[in-house]
């Protein structure tokens, strides 16, 4: 897997990040979003989904696993598991509506238990590196299935 990391200084330079990322997304595509709490996963998600075009305010899900947005030429998912110990005592078709064509998915929280996400083609992962500063990895997941000679 091929991983670049970024150091961002403020949560708008994460938002351009998201938004960087977002311009290489295809329909169906998931991005799991690793991090601490407050280590920005919202945030990135946040400008990605503004350059995909969602116009809506992106809040973290609370009473829900997750919110859809419209979007120029897609749905935008954004998933928070937080609360899902294991996913895979969960209905199997929890995901479903959120995942798959016809839209784009940022997960945060992703379980590893999570089927269904096996086939996310980037994994974020944000950490705190004092005040307002972050490390920021992004590995390509796309490129491993590649390797491995599946499609
Ligand atoms: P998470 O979803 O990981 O819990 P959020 O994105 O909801 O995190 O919150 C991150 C908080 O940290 C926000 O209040 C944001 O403004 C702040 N912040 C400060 N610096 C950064 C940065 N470099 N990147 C992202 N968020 C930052
Ligand atoms: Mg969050």
């Amino acid at each position: 897997m091929s991983v670049s990391v970024v150091e961002t200084k403020d949560p708008r330079e994460t938002e351009a990040l998201g938004a960087e990322l977002a311009a290489g997304l295809k329909d169906g595509d998931v991005v799991l979003v690793r991090g601490e709490l407050g280590s920005g996963k919202t945030t990135f998600v946040r400008g990605a989904a503004r350059a995909l075009g969602v116009t809506d305010p992106i809040t973290s899900p609370t009473f829900s696993i997750g919110h859809r947005y419209r979007a120029t030429d897609t749905t935008v998912s954004h998933l928070d598991l937080y609360r899902l110990v294991d996913l895979e005592h969960e209905d199997p078709g929890l995901l479903a509506d959120y995942l798959g064509s016809g839209r784009i998915a940022f997960v945060e929280w992703p379980q590893d238990a999570a089927g269904e996400l096996s086939s996310a083609c980037l994994r974020v992962t944000l950490s705190h590196l004092g005040g307002d500063r972050r490390h920021i990895e992004v590995g390509d997941l796309r490129e491993d299935a590649a390797e491995d000679g599946r499609p």
